[in-house]
């Protein structure tokens, strides 16, 4: 094995520590605590851990966490109307809604209804157009995260072939304009690709979004490639229960110059980022600079 692991963990750690040192700067130069407001409808329990760990990791910062648990049968005009008011309320800066809505929500209505520049997250329809005409923008925190370290472990992206596996609204596309943004000429794969292994031996940066576990084997990685693995599955493994990425780590890592692992790769990233946006929301409502390093 060759590549160099991408250490998703300790550079997570290192966003956070950022985090917190313009945070505590924040509270003693202009007396401001950032705030995040994150609510969560029903009780699936990935998504209580997500939203349990997203406040723990709030208050560590010395960020304000402001928890908001509705019941599962919740009526789409009950969060509209909690939405409306943490969007007025100026200790917000930055409010997320935990995804999926049960399926009696309607997303889109939902996520459009926050202010987007509250919308720490970058799903609200005003957040994807500015992305995707190059202007500042809330931007998805796990496409922001696999960006960092990407600009990290490379310096300049400008001119290399990069690879997005998967073209969802949350990961795939937003991926897609960040690299594009970043110079790279971008090709976006998904599940109608023709030869996709051909199409992924072209990239310089892999970026593997797919949901499919270890779909990704050495024989779709060119040598020497930056591979992002942003996929977490949960698999059934000599009868204990295993996180994998979508990319087999092993094969992959043979032929790849870099490879982010799962776990410890991309997901530590995620909210380290969301930490970063809800930051820079709070720098922006208060017309102060936003931190370097922490956005697109
Ligand atoms: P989606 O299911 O929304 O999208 C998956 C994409 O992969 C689709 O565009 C689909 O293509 C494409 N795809 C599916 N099968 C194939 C195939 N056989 N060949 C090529 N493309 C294929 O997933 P998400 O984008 O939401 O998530 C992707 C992965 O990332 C998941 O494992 C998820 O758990 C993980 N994730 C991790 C996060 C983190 O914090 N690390 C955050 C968010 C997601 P098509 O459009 O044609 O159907």
């Amino acid at each position: 094995m060759g590549a160099t692991i991408i250490d998703g963990k300790a550079f997570a750690a290192k966003v956070r520590a950022q985090v917190a040192d313009h945070v505590a700067r924040l509270k003693l130069e202009h007396g401001i605590t950032p705030g995040l407001a994150v609510v969560l409808v029903g009780e699936d329990p990935a998504s209580e851990v997500y939203v349990r760990s997203k406040g723990k990791q709030t208050v560590e910062v010395g960020m304000a966490s402001f928890e908001h648990k509705l019941p599962a049968l919740t009526t789409e005009a009950h969060l509209l109307a909690l939405i409306a008011r943490l969007n007025a309320d100026p200790e917000v800066h930055g409010i997320l809604v935990q995804l999926p809505l049960p399926s009696h929500l309607n997303s889109d209505l939902v996520i459009n209804a926050i202010d987007p520049a509250k919308d720490v997250d970058g799903f609200h329809i005003s957040n994807v157009g500015l992305l995707g005409t190059g202007q500042k923008s809330m931007v998805p925190c796990t496409p922001l995260g696999c960006l960092m370290m990407l600009r990290d472990h490379l310096g300049s992206l400008s001119g290399l072939n990069a690879v997005v596996v998967g073209r969802s609204n949350i990961v795939g596309k937003p991926m897609a304009q960040l690299l594009l943004g970043d110079s790279c000429t971008v090709t976006i794969a998904h599940s109608r690709t023709k030869d996709l292994a051909a199409v992924c031996r072209g990239a310089d940066i892999l970026v593997a979004a797919v949901g499919r576990p270890e779909m990704i084997t050495g024989d779709y990685v060119k040598p020497g490639a930056v591979v992002i693995d942003v996929g977490i599955n949960r698999i059934e493994r000599d009868g204990k229960t295993k996180l994998v990425g979508d990319v087999e780590f092993a094969s992959a890592a043979a032929v790849a110059g870099a490879i982010t692992p799962v776990p410890g790769g991309v997901g530590p990233m995620t909210i380290a980022c969301l930490l970063a946006n809800t930051l820079t929301a709070c720098c922006r409502a208060k017309g102060l600079a936003e931190p370097q390093g922490l956005t697109a």
